[in-house]
């Protein structure tokens, strides 16, 4: 069987008035049937404009898709019509946001929002469909599914409205599911709730899913690979064991480093990576990250470092992987180590 999704050497561009900004560049990742994938980046580093382009959602103008493919089940998705894509779209590819209050309708009961997916992609008679919404309601952990079903978004708590924007994008039963952020807005014990919630799920129905998050926290838990972006390049791309025993980017040890850990206190949690993530408009000739390295060399400044491939699909994009480079003993404890 090959990938259920494969999107190869993506380039969107956004036009904006300061000029045309590179929002993702070259990036090449897959997402195997019943797989969790996670992508890793802070603002702007480009894993929103990724998944938007997987859903047909870049706004042209001002975005463009400037080349790549996304193969999904083999069919390239950028070639499909507006309305073939609206086939695909809720149906075999759903999206979660971070925020539900804004995609669910205030006026309308929670009960017929999910209907409301269901029936439009499945010829299914009301009451079967009332009965779907309700096993849905159940199936992602709300109490009193069926009284539930009558009540409105501003009668639930976040994590609450989380479950039942889960439960909307699930009715369908997509193969792959687009999680961007979803529990950022969420306190921390919700935040694993909904997290719990959304591996269980996989498990049941045997979705993959694209997990976005600017937290590496989030990830050990619920993913099987990592993508790591930083403006728009993926910089390192793993297993999650690879990811957190054995990084091999400069970026990756920043973001392990800044993960808070619950057994410290609070003082002592998150340490930002310093400096500020490149200007997209003329981003650096060479590393994007060169100029908050503190292992930058020469040539970073010259050359865009290359996909170093480490082992079995491991890959990082840092000169530090060439065989030439000066040898940094014990990377993760480097990246670490000022810390502990
Ligand atoms: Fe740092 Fe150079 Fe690696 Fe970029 S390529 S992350 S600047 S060492």
């Amino acid at each position: 069987m090959g990938h259920l999704l494969e999107v190869k050497n993506l380039e969107v561009n956004f036009k904006t008035y300061g000029g045309e900004v590179k929002a993702v560049r070259d990036v090449s990742f897959h997402v195997e049937h019943g797989e969790v994938i996670a992508i890793v980046g802070e603002s702007g580093s480009g894993k929103s404009v990724t998944v938007q382009s997987i859903m047909g959602l870049i706004p042209d103008p001002p975005g463009k898709i400037k080349g790549g493919q996304i193969l999904f089940e083999g069919q390239d998705l950028l070639k499909l019509s507006k309305k073939e894509m609206n086939k695909i779209k809720g149906f075999k590819i759903s999206m979660v946001f971070q925020d539900p209050m804004t995609s669910l309708n205030p006026t309308m009961k929670i009960g017929k929002q999910i209907e409301e997916g269901l029936r439009l992609h499945q010829d299914i008679p009301k009451h079967e469909a009332k009965k779907k919404a309700i096993e849905m309601i159940k199936l992602v952990g709300i109490p009193n599914a069926k009284e539930r079903y009558e009540q409105y978004p501003h009668e639930f708590s976040g994590g609450m409205r989380q479950r039942v924007m889960i439960a909307i994008a699930l009715a369908c039963n997509p193969k792959l599911l687009i999680a961007d952020e979803p529990t950022t807005a969420l306190d921390v014990t919700i935040q694993a709730q909904v997290l719990q919630l959304m591996k269980d799920l996989k498990e049941k129905m045997d979705t993959s899913i694209i997990l976005i998050t600017h937290d590496l926290g989030v990830v050990a838990e619920t993913a099987e690979k990592v993508a790591v972006m930083y403006a728009g390049v993926i910089v390192e791309a793993g297993t999650v064991e690879d990811i957190f025993a054995d990084p091999k980017h400069p970026y990756t040890w920043g973001l392990l480093e800044s993960i808070p850990n619950v057994e410290e206190n609070e003082k002592q949690r998150l340490v930002p990576i310093e400096g500020a993530p490149p200007d997209l408009f003329s981003p650096p000739k060479g590393c994007p990250f060169a100029p908050r390295c503190k292992y930058a060399m020469n040539i970073c400044m010259k050359e865009m470092p290359p996909a170093f491939d480490i082992e079995n699909g491991h890959m990082a994009r840092c000169w530090l992987n060439d065989t030439r480079a000066p040898k940094i003993d014990n990377l993760v404890a480097a990246g670490r180590s000022n810390h502990d």
